[in-house]
């Protein structure tokens, strides 16, 4: 195995970061000219995009995105998900059309015939069968742990190391050196400390499960089946059956988070798994680049909850549980295209060929230069590592993270026409994703691999 030159790639990152200014002029100016907008940028986390300044965007069709200077882009990043179903699907863009331009009532708070539909259809994949819907999977996460602490009268929920279900205020805790429980580092402004409403345990830790759950006070588990935003680490075959039977001995409930593991396929982690949780939130990839995000409950948490609304917990006001703009038409009309017409049981066969295709690739790379690095396959959605073996817990994965690696990386990638999401290294396959951008794929990254272990 070799052994990365630090000096040779703090060059690389020199010369790539140089290419990067003299190839992104506009995108340059666009961020020097933005005095009004906090850190430069609309949204702060596009500070993460390698360079110093991120692309800005002029078009993006399918997986194709041109920037403002001209520079065209396979884009392996999907609006992290957001955009799974390739940018402006067709049957989303016409549905949305109709509501915008011939229908109307974009926002009316009433119900449209489109929002059964689209539960049932979610139903198909995920199982639960009573859907209730937000603007983010955020806050279908945020609904979920507060009906679930009202349902079983318990204040704690439960994590995995380095999981991320989005800005839920009680999530953001992590394990220390030592294994203890602490706010997670960077975590901003936290209204208490997160260890007081919160256990943490290392993803595929079986007994660290058991333990945690033992004193039956953890209303429910918040589960991704597959880490993906600490790197993508897969569940040992026995943890995922573990974390279901010890939720059931518990009494705890468990949701399964499918915002990113419903890459796996048309009906994501549960239907891959197997798995039956009593929640599965959904939201990004579903709505085709419109906001969206649901919650879909069984029957009988869904009994649970009509016991608590009739005993007081206000579900159709101020309660906590709303959004003015949740499950407004146009979400629905967009979500309703997106599931109906793009991302069937076909396209989904397609894209998770295709990011097969680019992980042996990406393996094989790493077997010719002998490179400590490894690549994990998640469907549709593959993701590198600057470690070998892929780790397996979030804590392992965290301390696996490199910054210069993961710089040059995607900036040699860039500069030469491709994106993977700025955090991390994750690439995503959408229904419009060809062979030939993985065999582009491959050609960059091999290069970017032999100038560094040249
Ligand atoms: N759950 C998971 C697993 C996610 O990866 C994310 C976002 N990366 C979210 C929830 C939150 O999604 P959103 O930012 O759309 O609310």
């Amino acid at each position: 195995m070799r052994t990365v030159d630090r000096d040779r790639l703090r060059a690389l990152i020199e010369r790539e970061s140089a290419l990067y200014v003299e190839t992104h002029p506009g995108s340059q100016q666009i961020s020097l000219r933005a005095d009004h907008l906090l850190g430069r940028v609309p949204m702060t986390w596009m500070n993460k995009w390698a360079g110093g300044f991120p692309i800005a965007l002029s078009t993006a069709h399918g997986c194709t995105i041109t920037d403002v200077d001209g520079n065209h882009y396979v884009d392996f990043a999907l609006g992290d998900t957001g955009a799974m179903a390739g940018h402006s699907p067709k049957a989303t863009i016409a549905a949305v059309r109709e509501r915008l331009e011939v229908s109307g009532g974009i926002t009316t708070m009433l119900t449209t015939d489109k929002a059964e539909f689209v539960a049932e259809n979610l139903t198909k994949r995920f199982l639960a069968t009573q859907w209730s819907f937000t603007l983010s999977a955020t806050d279908a996460n945020r609904f979920s742990c507060r009906l679930a602490r009202q349902v079983t009268g318990r204040s704690k929920i439960l994590v995995f190391n380095y999981s991320y279900h989005g800005s839920v205020d009680e999530t953001f805790v992590a394990l220390d050196e030592q294994g203890n429980p602490r706010s997670r580092p960077g975590n901003v402004g936290p209204a208490v400390d997160p260890t007081t409403t919160t256990k943490v345990v290392e993803f595929n830790d079986e007994t660290g499960l058991r333990a945690a759950l033992a004193p039956q006070d953890v209303a429910v588990v918040l589960l991704e089946p597959a880490l993906t935003n600490i790197g993508i680490v897969l569940p040992t075959p026995e943890f995922l059956a573990t974390v279901q039977s010890a939720c059931a001995e518990t009494g705890t409930l468990l949701l399964v988070d499918e915002t990113h593991t419903f890459s796996l396929g048309y009906g994501g982690a549960v239907q891959h798994y197997d798995l039956k949780p009593d929640i599965v939130v959904i939201g990004k990839a579903i709505g085709g680049g419109i906001p969206c995000g649901a919650y879909g409950v069984t029957k009988a948490l869904a009994s649970k909850i009509a016991e608590i609304a009739a005993s007081g917990a206000d579900i159709v006001d101020v309660g906590g549980v709303g959004g003015t703009l949740a499950g407004y038409a146009l979400s629905l009309d967009a979500m309703a295209a997106t599931l109906g017409e793009v991302l069937t049981e076909a396209a989904f066969e397609k894209m998770i060929e295709l990011a097969t295709a680019f992980t042996e690739a990406v393996e094989a790379a790493f077997v010719r230069f002998e490179a400590p690095f490894s690549v994990t396959q998640l469907g549709a959605r593959a993701e590198y590592r600057f470690t070998r073996p892929s780790p397996t817990s979030g804590g392992e994965a965290h301390r696996a993270e490199d910054e210069e690696l993961d710089t040059y990386f995607h900036l040699f990638l860039a500069n030469r026409g491709i994106l993977i999401t700025p955090f991390h290294n994750m690439a995503l396959m959408c229904p419009d994703t060809t062979v030939q951008d993985v065999d582009r794929h491959t050609e960059v990254f091999t290069q970017a691999l032999a100038e560094l272990f040249q």
